[in-house]
């Protein structure tokens, strides 16, 4: 490959920018990024075992007995929903039917889970229901449902509910964030933390020279902003750059989502030390601390469409931006790169699946066409030149066998494939056949989405996204997809 062809390479389906409704990126006029794992990523492993760790030191303060408990980070995904009524965590399927359950550490047997959800729809509305948002709340779902555990073996010192003791599991979490231990760890050891992408710079500095206004909006304090994304970019900008020179407005303590619903204070940080002074006003290129996303339209004199904000929080980024201002919103969903590799590898194990389920479909029809051929024949209803009764139930049983036979191939494939990407909960974006919970959140707020910052390297920021034909179960689509060669 030479010349102009190494430019036109696509990049890999994991790294693609996926979109729900059409994004012109030369009609964006300012893009407003989120810092903690949207422009800087972090091993969720190590991130979370501190984390969890931190909870657990408060918990034990308390004399609560976890001191055997560890962190398990596969126990809960983002976008599972936290049962408090319950001591729950459930994954639901974009109509809010729960679809999966575990109590505590346990998986819900299925009978016990139609008995307990088979009335009730999740409404993230009511605040029964605690929606994962972020990577940030692994170790918060993954120690509420250890001390389920606890609460159902009586083994706590205090007496209380599921939804007093997720408030209590809550606030330990908060005050551990709160007292900035965790965050001086992470500066004290970046490598340890931080999982470094050379690309995510020069794709901001790619689309600052095209001319867009750069934002960094993040609940982050000023010295861990400052600290982390020196380590994170400035090694891979050009000689003589820093971070700071990406951004037209640095917003730290931004207190999302409250930033995009009303007016707050203003200070301008004044120091490098973080001294801050109040102001009224942003200025190019100086760093504040609050604010509020009216006071960046007025400044950049645009609002609505003209700006795309980029976040990792389904509720705090890109929800609330969505839904209050109509913001373009593009959502970080960093275990899709793993999950999409994983679909990819059970590609042929799907089309063996979905051959085999035409096949069914297909048996089932006859079948219910001979049943009530058989019922009208032993009804006298005989059909002139139809065939005898026992050539159709001679049909009928050769179907019968060769369901059984399918069923029994259809199982362990259709098992597999509720598995994809995580074994206890599969697909974060499915629920069986249909779409999660998370799903239905993305297509509802998130006007695109991406495992990383830095796939937008590869778009440009010309690129015109174009959303995919909506599939309806009439669209001609479908048909096209069922009549293809397997
Ligand atoms: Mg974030």
């Amino acid at each position: 490959m030479t010349g102009l062809d190494s430019l036109f390479e696509r990049a890999a389906r994991s790294r693609e920018v996926f979109c729900n409704r059409t994004l012109n990126l030369r009609a964006v006029r300012a893009i407003g990024y989120d810092m903690d794992y949207t422009l800087v990523h972090y091993h969720v492993e190590a991130w979370e075992l501190r984390a969890y760790e931190h909870l657990k030191r408060r918990l034990l303060a308390d004399h609560w007995p976890v001191e055997d408990y560890a962190f398990d980070p596969l126990l809960v995904t983002r976008g599972l929903i936290i049962d408090t009524e319950l001591g729950n965590v459930v994954k639901a399927n974009r109509f809010g039917y729960v679809k999966r359950a575990f109590h505590g550490t346990r998986p819900l047997p299925f009978d016990e889970q139609r008995r307990v959800y088979g009335r009730t729809t999740v409404d993230l509305a009511d605040r029964r229901w605690v929606f994962l948002n972020t990577l940030f709340s692994l170790s918060e779902g993954c120690m509420y449902l250890q001390l389920v555990d606890l609460l159902d073996a009586r083994r706590l010192p205090e007496v209380m509910g599921y939804a007093r003791l997720y408030r209590r599991t809550h606030e330990s979490i908060d005050a551990a964030h709160a007292e900035g231990e965790l965050k001086a760890e992470i500066m004290a050891d970046p490598d340890r933390f931080v999982m470094l992408d050379p690309e995510t710079p020069p794709a901001l500095l790619d689309q600052k020279t095209a001319g867009k206004k750069l934002m960094l909006i993040t609940n982050s304090e000023w010295a861990y902003t400052r600290s982390i994304m020196a380590y994170s970019f400035d090694r891979y900008l050009p000689k003589g750059k820093t971070w700071r020179d990406l951004f037209d407005v640095t917003l730290v303590n931004a207190r999302k989502p409250d930033f995009f619903l009303g007016s707050n204070p203003l200070f301008e940080v004044v120091s490098e030390e973080g001294l801050l002074r109040p102001a009224r006003a942003l200025r190019d290129g100086a760093v504040f601390s609050g604010g509020d996303a009216m006071l960046v339209e007025r400044t950049l004199g645009a609002s609505g469409d003209e700006i795309l904000y980029v976040g990792d929080h389904m509720w705090g980024d890109v929800h609330v931006s969505k839904s209050a201002l109509r913001w373009r919103t593009a959502l970080v969903l960093r275990e899709l790169e793993a999950e999409i590799v994983a679909l990819e590898a059970f590609a042929p194990l799907q089309a063996r699946l979905r051959d085999f389920m035409a096949e069914k479909e297909r048996l089932e029809f006859e079948q219910c066409r001979l049943r009530l051929e058989l019922q009208r024949a032993r009804g006298g209803l005989t059909r002139k030149g139809g065939p005898p009764i026992q050539e159709i139930e001679r049909g009928l049983s050769e179907r019968r066998v060769r369901l059984e036979e399918l069923d029994g191939l259809i199982s362990p494939l259709a098992q597999a494939s509720d598995e994809v990407g995580n074994q206890r909960w599969g697909p974060l974006l499915r629920t069986g056949n249909d779409k999660s919970h998370l799903a239905r959140q993305v297509e509802n707020y998130a006007d695109i989405y991406t495992s990383r910052v830095s796939n937008l390297l590869f778009r440009t920021p010309f690129a015109y996204l174009r959303s995919a034909q909506g599939n309806l179960p009439h669209d001609v689509a479908q048909v096209i997809a069922a009549a293809a060669p397997s």
